[in-house]
């Protein structure tokens, strides 16, 4: 998903505490497209600008006495080799991996950057696997015919809130197969399975977990930093947006939050997109992922169909100003989530 200016000049107004955290915090970089910030100790995130899609997603570099680690592949190679200038910047220790938190294109595209400084790109095992089949398949295809159902329905609608819904989903397909015919793919070459997790990593003097979760994909992971109370928690946690769940687990998803909600009080949360926030972001998620879920109980009762129970989906009025990318990808993806399970 993007990251809009509204986004951005959020920050300052919905994460208090986060502010008060920052405040002596001075950028280390400021690309307009991305500011680097002294988190913590060893810790400094990027956190994704309105100035350019080289990173879109949000990332890091954990810096120990022995390595470095960096967080997120990023949407560009420039925002990856953003990463890598941290990296070389803050320490001389050699960089042990870059971590992709999921297998999507903001998050993996610019992957190739760390392939060309031969650092290893660390994921779980299934991701390679996805990246092939949602994106390396639809390379050198003509997507002509795959855009022709949705723009036809897209001109025939004819109720105004449908048509706007459906030229939403439209605008997300072509930004995706854009992306796809631009890119050069370069796949995880760590791969982590169940037995692996948590993984540990020690840096040195810092030490980062990196567990599964599954939700937003099948293939999420989080990074956990304890001893800087932080977690970098991927597309797990969308801050004032809707969630993009094409392809979520959403049953699993509000489980996962409530996992990260368990980190308590004073756990700061990076999210994959938008500001670093407070478990009370992580709450408020969990109230929009459980409205989603009783519209859908609501729907199944009256025997509605998932294509009708992601028409007739209102916004409450406390969501309104949320974020949305696209309306199938977020209460199209998640209707098809509970249903399927319903069927299961
Ligand atoms: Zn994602």
């Amino acid at each position: 998903m993007l990251v809009n200016r509204r986004q951005f000049l959020m920050a300052a107004v919905t994460a208090p505490t986060v502010a008060m955290a920052q405040e002596n915090a001075e950028p280390i970089l400021d690309r307009g497209f991305a500011q680097v910030t002294r988190m913590a100790d060893g810790v400094y995130v990027t956190v994704a600008g309105p100035g350019g899609p080289q990173c879109l997603s949000n990332g890091a570099v954990i810096a120990g006495r022995d390595a470095t680690l960096i967080v997120e592949g990023h949407f560009f190679p420039e925002g990856a080799e953003l990463e890598i200038e941290v990296a070389r910047m803050v320490s001389k220790a050699p960089v042990r991996a870059a971590v992709n938190t999921h297998y999507h294109l903001d998050h993996t595209f610019g992957n190739i950057a760390y392939e060309r400084q031969k650092i290893p790109i660390m994921a779980h095992e299934r991701a390679p696997a996805l990246m092939k089949e949602r994106y390396a398949a639809l390379q050198r295809v003509d997507k002509g015919p795959l855009l022709a159902p949705l723009e036809k329905r897209a001109a025939n609608a004819t109720d105004p809130i449908e048509k706007r819904h459906l030229n939403s989903d439209l605008g997300a397909l072509k930004w995706m197969y854009e992306a796809i015919d631009r890119v050069t793919l370069a796949y995880p070459t760590e791969l982590l399975g169940a037995s692996d997790f948590p993984n540990k990593i020690d840096l040195g003097g810092i030490t980062v977990l990196i567990e599964h979760q599954t939700g937003h994909t099948p293939t999420d992971l989080v990074v956990h930093v304890p001893e800087r109370d932080l977690v970098f928690t991927g597309d797990l946690l969308f801050e004032k947006s809707w969630p993009v769940a094409f392809d979520s687990d959403m049953i699993s998803w509000r489980k996962a939050l409530d996992r990260l909600a368990a980190f308590g009080r004073g756990t700061r949360f990076v999210p994959g997109h938008g500001p670093v926030c407070g478990v009370e972001v992580v709450r408020e998620f969990a109230d929009l992922i459980d409205d989603l879920h009783n519209h859908s109980e609501k729907m199944l009762r009256a025997s509605a169909s998932v294509e009708e129970a992601t028409r007739r989906y209102t916004i409450p009025d406390r969501f309104e100003k949320f974020d949305m990318f696209s309306w199938d990808w977020a209460i199209g993806g998640a209707m098809r989530s509970y249903y399927a399970q319903r069927k299961a």
